[in-house]
């Protein structure tokens, strides 16, 4: 794991040096000379030979106030995203998950979403939070997430709002809210929908708690009838699942239902352990070795533990599945305070910027972050 300063060697250093492919400053001019789409947004482009222009100056990052190119390497401290970016050279890698609200209509009983907020900040309050992460980094793209997103009323004017600025945007839900309308009125300006699901069969579902007060729970012709209206509102739009394994789950086959459904991506995550001293999800811990018997299962593959994070295969002729073992410092989350949070230090979350009140770019050298991690995740 790395702080911000190890961060910048493990990333500037020479070994990675070659890899150093796309100028910031690029990634600044491609905003401006983003292509206008069919719904008349801004999707961000690429400027026309800046990669030779950054080559030629030995130049690897841009000056946020004048926007010339610099040597990120001299003072990179609170540059090392954008520097991960840069080293990666993809556009785009820089992903902000934001948890608008801890509140869920499910109660899914490993849940980590717990930031201690009960309260939901407003639609003026994340606009400035956007707007803080589009000055640090004009290419990142943006997942919405909670608790349940589709929760709060105004999540559709924080999604224009993103595309307006010329962001890519999806969202995460449990898609027990994801109604018809919900669906016709904003999945056209979604890259991914993101659907979580856990199981297929009904006694699971229930004994994780992915299930509503009332017990209304999502059955597999529901999820997919979700799935079809995504595809009728927006054919370019990639669906997405998201499965946690638990040790309540971890003994199911579900490939041959994804395999049906028009997923595109299927993230299969190993349980995160989280307590944060009043909650713990330590019970429904999953074993490596129940985690590999389900990935050998369900995609006729060995996982060990040892082969890595973020393994992807192909799964039919659509889908591609991605293990992910571990998040810890690769997932960049901004809680429903408002905070980016470090999720490195323990096994809760740890502020490390007030994105409401300070500069992200003052303060997110603080943040433990695992750039290997990162990159096996977003490059994969
Ligand atoms: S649906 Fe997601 S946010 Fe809601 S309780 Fe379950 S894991 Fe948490």
């Amino acid at each position: 794991m790395y702080n911000a300063f190890s961060m910048v060697n493990a990333i500037g250093g020479p070994q990675r040096k070659e890899k150093t492919e796309i100028p910031l400053s690029a990634m600044v001019k491609k905003f401006a000379n983003g292509r206008q789409m069919d719904n008349g947004f801004m999707r961000p482009g690429r400027a026309p030979g800046s990669r030779g222009k950054q080559k030629e100056n030995g130049m690897n990052g841009y000056d946020r106030q004048t926007g010339n190119a610099c040597d990120m390497n001299a003072n990179a401290g609170s540059d090392v995203l954008t520097a991960v970016a840069a080293t990666a050279g993809l556009a785009g890698l820089i992903k902000f998950n934001l948890h608008i609200l801890e509140r869920c209509n499910y109660a899914c009983r490993y849940c980590f979403a717990k930031f201690g907020c009960r309260k939901v900040l407003g639609l003026d309050v994340w606009k400035k939070i956007v707007l803080n992460c589009h000055r640090y980094a004009p290419d990142c793209c943006f997942n919405i997430a909670g608790g349940e997103p589709l929760m709060v009323s105004w999540l559709g004017d924080l999604i224009r709002f993103c595309r307006e600025l010329g962001h890519r945007v999806s969202v995460i839900t449990n898609g027990a809210l994801a109604t018809e309308k919900w669906i016709r009125d904003n999945v056209p300006l979604l890259d991914t929908f993101g659907i979580s699901l856990d199981s297929f069969d009904e006694n699971t579902l229930k004994a994780i708690g992915r299930n509503t007060r009332s017990g209304r729970f999502l059955d597999g012709k529901q999820v997919a009838g979700i799935m079809e209206k995504v595809e009728r509102a927006n054919p370019a739009c990639g669906i997405k699942v998201n499965t946690v394994v638990c040790s309540l789950n971890c003994h199911e086959l579900m490939s041959g239902d994804i395999r049906s459904l028009p997923v595109s991506r299927w993230k299969i995550f190993k349980m995160l352990p989280f307590d944060n001293g009043c909650f713990s999800n330590a019970d429904l811990a999953v074993t490596d070795e129940a985690y590999g018997r389900y990935i050998e299962r369900n995609l006729g593959m060995s996982w060990t533990g040892e082969n890595g994070n973020s393994i992807s295969v192909s799964l039919g002729e659509r889908c591609r599945a991605v293990v992910e073992s571990n998040l810890r410092g690769g997932y960049l989350m901004i809680d429903a305070k408002g905070h980016l949070v470090d999720d490195t230090r323990n096994t809760s979350y740890t502020s490390v910027v007030d994105c409401v009140n300070e500069e992200l770019s003052d303060g997110i050298g603080r943040l433990g972050f695992d750039p290997e991690l990162y990159r096996s995740r977003y490059v994969a």
